[in-house]
């Protein structure tokens, strides 16, 4: 049976929504809580506004401008350059997008773009200027998906993407999880969240309760880039979800003066580990514009990845990928 979403629930809000309500950020506002001045090289940019919760900023070390977790939400002039090589649609996502919502890239899994907010913006996102207008999620379109699933039964794993999927309510994600519960060609869902990592209240136990009956097998890939964003929240949120049937891994992106260095994935990965998180995947930058200034070589990745080799033990190595526009999987480089 067919749900409804979006039901309106006469409730107050609860913490996460709360947070998540108050991420937007002036530059001003931004620069005046990590105590720094302005400086001509920042921006105030008005399509990829700033955002980032009061968890996320708390982890920012204060007076310091080079900080890793403020360099992955300030906006700077380097945005603005276009730079060869670059485009808003570096995936070619939509030309695998088949019907609204949906992009099916790889054979057996679908990738269900089910919202276009996020709690954090990050400056290298690489959807940042992905038609979430054109692809906004409904009701209709849900039906749309499910019937997809059905003329589809190849597919056997959904992945709720976005934006962030964990920005959606409970009533919405509840009915998804019900209707999918009956596609019994679908044996895996899984969410890719930077959430749990900026957001960790939102892992409630509200939350959790959704998945209490369901049998298909359950993924949380968080995204995380530096150790210094994994607080003891985050930790907390990451141990529910693992007790509550989750299988937890982590996806980075190798970004310039943020985490190009071995000993600080080195880092990340020991602390992800503390977190019952695997890593999964270190991703080269997709080339989108606006985020040049985040790119290194090539070179420098294997490099940098030869390090970690040498010294992590092998279950704590994400795999070196970067991924190319039409191809059927993801191009692992070491
Ligand atoms: S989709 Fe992910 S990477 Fe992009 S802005 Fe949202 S949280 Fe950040």
């Amino acid at each position: 049976m067919i749900t409804v979403l979006n039901q309106t629930v006469a409730s107050k809000k609860k913490p996460w929504q709360i947070e998540l309500s108050q991420a937007k950020l002036s530059l001003k506002e931004l620069l005046d809580y990590c105590q720094l001045p302005m400086d001509n090289t920042f921006i105030d940019h008005n399509d990829f506004v700033i955002k980032a919760t009061k968890n996320y900023l708390s982890c920012i070390q204060k007076g310091n401008p080079k900080d890793p977790l403020l360099l992955q939400i300030l906006p700077t002039i380097e945005e603005n350059k276009i730079i060869e090589g670059f485009s808003n649609d570096p995936l070619q996502e939509k030309s695998q997008n088949p019907q609204t919502s949906i992009v099916h890239k790889y054979n057996n899994r679908i990738l269900v773009v089910a919202t276009g907010s996020c709690a954090i913006h990050c400056r290298y996102c690489f959807r940042r200027h992905f038609p979430y207008e054109q692809n906004r999620h409904s009701t209709k379109q849900w039906l749309k998906t499910i019937d997809y699933l059905k003329a589809h039964p190849e597919v056997d794993e959904l992945i709720f993407s976005g934006g962030d999927p964990l920005s959606l309510a409970d009533s919405t994600l509840s009915l998804m999880i019900n209707d999918l519960e009956n596609i019994l060609t679908i044996k895996t869902i899984r969410f890719h969240s930077r959430i749990p990592v900026v957001l960790p209240s939102r892992v409630d136990q509200d939350f959790l309760n959704i998945f209490k009956s369901c049998t298909k097998k359950l993924i949380m890939v968080i995204h995380s880039n530096h150790a210094n964003e994994l607080n003891s929240a985050v930790k907390q949120a990451c141990l529910s979800l693992h007790e509550h049937n989750f299988t937890l891994l982590n996806q980075s992106v190798l970004l310039k003066t943020i985490n190009d260095d071995s000993r600080v994935l080195i880092a990340l990965s020991h602390r992800l580990f503390d977190c019952n998180v695997l890593p999964y995947y270190l991703h080269l930058l997709d080339k989108v514009q606006g985020a040049a200034h985040f790119d290194i070589t090539i070179a420098r990745a294997k490099q940098i990845y030869t390090q970690i080799q040498a010294n992590l033990s092998g279950y704590l190595v994400p795999k070196l990928a970067l991924e190319e526009p039409n191809e059927s999987n993801k191009t692992i480089i070491m």
